[in-house]
């Protein structure tokens, strides 16, 4: 099976994006500035879903920080789960052949 080519981002729906910023309080997950973006957690780039439970608030300078970092993407799965997210979609995803980490 082969991962869906794919452009660099795909953003949330406006509710999506809406509903991730008020969960996380609009602050970045990941170091507590105010957020203004919304990370992929597993990044769009190489099969992330542009859904409520792939997204965390984010600041520019941590989404750019995080190209790549998969301390980050496990932080990032951490915490959805800790907010209680349902992660059923990646694991789907994964045996479907839709999400390939080795590109990270
Ligand atoms: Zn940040």
């Amino acid at each position: 099976m082969s991962v869906r080519k794919r452009s660099q981002s795909r953003p949330l729906l406006p509710a999506a994006h809406l509903a991730v910023m008020r969960r996380d309080n609009y602050f970045c997950v990941y170091c507590d500035n105010l957020a203004d973006v919304v990370d992929h957690v597993i990044p769009y780039r190489i099969g992330g879903r542009s859904i409520r439970t792939n997204g965390v608030a984010c600041c520019t300078r941590c989404n750019m920080l995080k190209r790549g970092n998969r301390t980050m993407v496990v932080y990032g799965l951490t915490y959805l789960a800790i907010k209680g997210e349902s992660l059923k979609w990646l694991f789907n995803d994964i045996r479907n052949g839709l999400i390939d980490m080795d590109r990270l």
